[in-house]
């Protein structure tokens, strides 16, 4: 874990930095030779105010970073012989492509286990479905669209939502597979 990583996304940093910082005044007493209660008793109130002020927003930095960083790395992944599209579902106000691995020429035509479903990603824009883009804006991310004018702030990484809006797509199509015939 590199120095920023460390100070922006454990939450020992922030604990770390607010022991340094009790612990310096008794550093100071010491060198200084003087008494360590009365060095405390001379730091004035707001120091500590502010002090408690940035350690919660450090900390609350920290928490919205890790809810954040769920799925940030996505994992690109083409199929030999592309997709099939099955259908569309509008999740999280964004429309999600529902599509399954095209077997190609020399599929087992003995094979009845069920295609898996995947997901496109990323989604598309609800407007105009040309394929949004990510900005991350350390406190949340924008999903933009560079065609139209959609934009949509959230603290879900596209990888997140898609896995959440499988699982809705998993289970329409059980529904229609469940109808009587
Ligand atoms: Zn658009």
């Amino acid at each position: 874990m590199n120095i920023l990583k460390f100070i922006t996304e454990s939450y020992r940093s922030p604990v770390f930095a607010g022991i340094v910082v009790l612990i310096l005044p008794y550093i100071y007493s010491i060198l200084a030779k003087k008494d360590w209660y009365s060095v405390f008793i001379s730091i004035p109130t707001i120091f500590w105010v502010v002090l408690i002020i940035i350690l919660v927003f450090w900390i609350i930095s920290i928490a919205i970073r890790k809810k954040m960083s769920y799925g940030s790395v996505p994992i690109g992944f083409k199929p030999t012989y592309g997709w099939i599209d099955i259908g569309k579902l509008l999740y999280h106000d964004v429309i999600w492509k529902v599509r399954t691995i095209n077997p190609g020429p020399f599929s087992n035509p003995f094979d009845t286990s069920k295609p898996s479903i995947y997901l496109e990603n990323p989604p598309r824009c609800p407007n105009c479905e040309t394929q949004l883009e990510i900005v991350d804006n350390y406190y949340w991310y924008v999903w933009n669209c560079v065609r139209c004018d959609f934009k949509k702030r959230t603290w879900d990484t596209f990888k997140k939502t898609e896995e959440r809006a499988k699982l809705i797509a998993k289970r329409d199509i059980e529904m229609i597979e469940e109808e009587p015939q």
